[in-house]
């Protein structure tokens, strides 16, 4: 039975490293029939708050990376990591450190200076029983640092293959602080065990703590678990992604309207394909697709024009229904008023011209109210001086006397009129677009008229020839 994990501390917002490994995690439990679990890492009081808990929690149910079982809170066991920090004191595979911070300090310098890496000079290691009681009765404080055992450390990563560390180069590191907490490695080592972790799958940032995490394993006797260390993501310049990339949390992407099954088809891209030229999957496709061999070791960089285009391609292939009841659930203000079918014909239209539930949002505005403002650029183009003014009312007349307001009447409609003016239809086609939207571009300009209706269509027809051309 497989059991994978993802581990967030809740110090800030669910971004797309962690969802990305949260995916994975998720993917993996999923093709192999195994359990996912989500356990808050909130050792550090000060940094963790209950409001990125929450976050955290609430973007996962979002991007639908449901978990098994309650969320594991690490601050509900403490007892359990102090029940283990004695009991690999009494076994003597850890000892207290009495040193200062300021001895450790000098010694620091001293490596700095020699120019060697700073190793802990293991002054406490063996430490007399008498001495140490001696310190304890003193209420001397102490930290507790691990006993790294000679020889060397190996493993085999399902990403980046075999490593092996000497454990000359591992420090004996702090496992419990002077305060009494443990730290990262010790208590990721507990928790792991205690919730029968079998894969742990995490960012590469975490490959340095993997052989002391390994160590404590070994001496504990647990089973360990397999690793596997997901390749960095990159921002533009090829520098680890961060809030300086501007990369926004998860919950700033749904506020956005990129739809959840959108973005995880993005997340999966950064790091793993499935060695065929697919790059739009639905999430069943990934849950059979997905293997865990095929994660690349090189850093994904993160591109935001590839996202644009796999969440285009996701909206494109929703049906309009599906759309509506997703902007219904994004944007419920969104054309209020309108009927149902009128709606349905609007995002049609747009469908395949936007890259997210915003985009649509902002595009539609022209098919709910009358544009009060004319784009700059378009209108000098387009609606350079009174003759357009001429042409455009002689396609208003003509528009006038139809009844049947359909694509093809309103296009047979402007093409007479453009040759009885003997003009090209581009020469009305562009100002009229302009007249009913406001802006330069959108769908085709039939189609719109259509959707719009006649009187929509004449009312801003003849408030444009009154405003246009607004450059003279
Ligand atoms: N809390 C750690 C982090 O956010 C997770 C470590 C792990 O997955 O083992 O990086």
């Amino acid at each position: 039975m497989i059991n994978v994990r993802f581990a967030p501390s809740p110090t800030g917002e669910l971004h797309l490293g962690g969802a990305r490994t949260a995916l994975f995690n998720w993917l993996y439990a999923n093709h192999t029939g195994g359990k996912f679990f989500l356990r808050i890492e909130d050792t550090d009081k000060e940094r963790s708050k209950q409001e990125y808990v929450d976050q955290i929690c609430e973007s996962m149910k979002w991007l639908g990376l449901d978990w098994d079982g309650p969320l594991v809170f690490q601050s509900q066991r403490e007892k359990d990591y102090h029940n283990a920090v004695q009991k690999i004191l009494k076994e003597g595979n850890a000892y207290r450190c009495f040193c200062s911070k300021d001895k450790l300090d000098e010694e620091r310098k001293a490596a700095d200076k020699e120019r060697r890496i700073y190793r802990y000079g293991q002054t406490c290691q063996n430490m007399e029983s008498a001495e140490e009681m001696d310190r304890l009765n003193r209420g001397e404080s102490f930290t507790v640092r691990l006993k790294v055992p000679d020889g060397e450390t190996s493993y085999t990563d399902h990403i980046y293959g075999p490593i092996t560390v000497e454990n000359s180069e591992i420090d004996d590191f702090i496992i419990a602080r002077s305060d009494g907490s443990p730290t990262f490695n010790f208590v990721c080592v507990l928790d792991d065990n205690a919730m029968g972790i079998t894969h742990v799958i995490r960012g590469e940032d975490h490959v340095p703590n993997t052989p002391k995490q390994i160590i404590i394993y070994r001496l504990f006797g647990f089973q360990e678990p397999e690793f596997a260390h997901l390749p960095m993501i990159l921002g533009p310049d090829k520098k680890r992604l961060s809030k300086r990339h501007g990369a926004p949390g998860v919950q700033q992407f749904r506020d956005e309207g990129y739809l959840p099954d959108a973005l995880l088809n993005y997340l999966v891209l950064l790091g793993w394909n499935p060695d065929t030229k697919q790059e739009i999957f639905s999430r069943e496709n990934l849950v059979e697709l997905f293997d865990i061999a095929q994660v690349q070791k090189k850093g994904a960089v993160f591109d935001e024009k590839k996202l644009h285009w796999v969440s285009g391609q996701h909206l494109f292939r929703l049906s309009n229904d599906e759309v509506l009841q997703h902007m219904e659930e994004v944007f419920p203000d969104w054309g209020s008023g309108a009927d149902e079918n009128y709606l349905l014909e609007v995002i049609s239209s747009l469908k395949e011209r936007v890259r997210s539930l915003s985009e649509l949002k902002s595009l539609s505005s022209f098919y709910f109210e009358d544009p009060d403002t004319y784009e700059e650029k378009a209108s000098r183009k387009r609606w350079k001086d009174e003759s357009v003014n001429q042409s455009v009312a002689a396609y208003l007349s003509s528009l006038e006397g139809i009844h049947d307001w359909s694509e093809d009447k309103l296009e047979l409609a402007l093409r007479q009129t453009a040759e009885k003016l003997d003009l090209s239809s581009g020469k009305l086609i562009h100002p009229v677009r302009l007249a009913l939207t406001g802006i330069g571009f959108g769908p085709s300009l039939f189609e719109l008229m259509q959707i719009l209706g006649k009187d929509t269509c004449i009312r801003r027809l003849k408030i444009a020839l009154e405003k246009l051309p607004q450059n003279i």
